[in-house]
């Protein structure tokens, strides 16, 4: 079938976006679901820091490729071998489609299942090649076993969680990414305990899904630093205790917490705003690292302070996550108004205004916009 789908050709650092225009919609043809695949209709996008990575060069893909893997849709077709999802469904789509078998999913870790990196970073789908053709028979890379920025999206089954279909697809889209991610390196990567003290660095989708983990986890104090103060603010609306500048933020923790907060996390993607949360833990802490740098990039920390302060760092890919179980449980707790994930919802625009977006996100003014290809 034929859809409209956001297409990268080529990395772009030439900004403003909205001049450059590094997206550029494009009929491309899908093919017809295989076993064990779903066509979607996407109904709902976020425009997510890893989206724009790519866009920069900073997350390194094979292009071209189609963009997009933080979205919900209602499926409209399945493949043959998929037994338990049906026509209609509503889904959140997931950018790990875990395999379930492999030794990374067998010792309970599927956030890093093996074949499912192994399809990603090729821009393939979990059971065969891109499922994406653009003008003259051209393959167009999936990103992230997806590629939402488009009206339908042809994925593996494994690539989609089936949720309630009262929950607004517009808000489902934020549990794929923001929330999985930063929710689950609170819940899973940390495990925070009622009244463990914590620090979140970056305040976009991810830092705030993160207070809000922390707020479901009883942690006490929630310390929240970004740069720019109306995220600050949404960060005390959301749960925070405190919240401070970047400049401010080192010596703020410390002395709110008696020496250094016991987790801290990183949700920047730049390497000295890991260094910053990592300063900001105390003997014994924890900090966690979220963010995706540029491979080449490298972070400088105390060496004395592993061994002689007993400090540990963890990275967390998609929180930890097992999505077909935590986005179910997030959807819970968002329904009891204990996770109010909807406030991240900054905007919502047409597919059209893709540049746009990418724009106000890499400049930091917005936190999740949701792009609507149907509107
Ligand atoms: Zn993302
Ligand atoms: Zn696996």
């Amino acid at each position: 079938m034929k859809t409209l789908a956001a297409v990268l050709r080529a990395v772009c650092t030439e900004r403003p976006y909205g001049k450059s225009k590094p997206m550029q919609l494009e009929e491309v043809e899908l093919g017809a679901p295989r076993a064990g695949e779903l066509l979607v209709r996407i109904e709902a996008a976020g425009v997510c820091h890893s989206d724009v990575s790519v866009v920069d060069g900073s997350r390194v893909r094979p292009l071209p490729m189609a963009l997009g893997h933080e979205a919900a849709g209602v499926v409209e077709e399945i493949g043959s071998a998929v037994r338990d999802v049906k026509v209609g469904d509503h889904v959140v789509l997931t950018f790990v489609p875990s395999c379930g078998t492999c030794a990374e999913c067998s010792s309970g870790r599927p956030a890093l299942c093996t074949p499912a990196a192994v399809a990603n970073g090729a821009g393939q789908l979990l059971h065969g090649s891109s499922q994406i053709t653009g003008k003259g028979g051209e393959r167009i890379h999936h990103h992230l076993g997806i590629s939402a920025f488009a009206r339908h999206a042809v994925i593996a089954r494994e690539s989609a969680v089936v949720v309630p279909k009262d929950v607004p697809l517009q808000t489902a889209a934020l549990f794929g990414c923001a929330v999985l991610t930063g929710a689950g390196a609170v819940l899973n990567t940390a495990s925070v305990r009622p009244g463990q003290s914590v620090a979140i660095f970056g305040l976009g989708g991810v830092g705030l899904a993160s207070v809000m983990g922390a707020l479901v986890a009883n942690a006490w104090p929630i310390i929240a630093v970004d740069p720019v103060a109306a995220k600050r603010d949404l960060a005390m609306q959301l749960g925070a205790t405190a919240v401070f500048a970047p400049e401010e933020a080192e010596k703020g923790v410390k002395d709110m917490t008696g020496g250094g907060a016991e987790v801290t996390f990183e949700a920047a993607g730049v390497p000295a705003v890991l260094e910053a949360a990592f300063r900001a833990a105390r003997r014994g802490g924890l900090t966690v690292a979220m963010g995706l740098p540029h491979p080449s990039r490298t972070v400088s920390l105390q060496a004395l302070a592993f061994a002689g302060l007993g400090q540990a760092l963890s990275g967390s890919y998609m929180g930890s996550s097992a999505p077909q179980r935590d986005i179910p449980r997030y959807l819970a707790l968002w329904k009891a108004g204990r996770m109010p994930v909807d406030r991240l919802q900054s905007a919502s625009l047409p597919l059209e205004k893709i540049n746009e977006a990418f724009e106000y996100l890499a400049a930091g003014t917005a936190v999740r916009q949701v792009l609507l290809p149907h509107s």
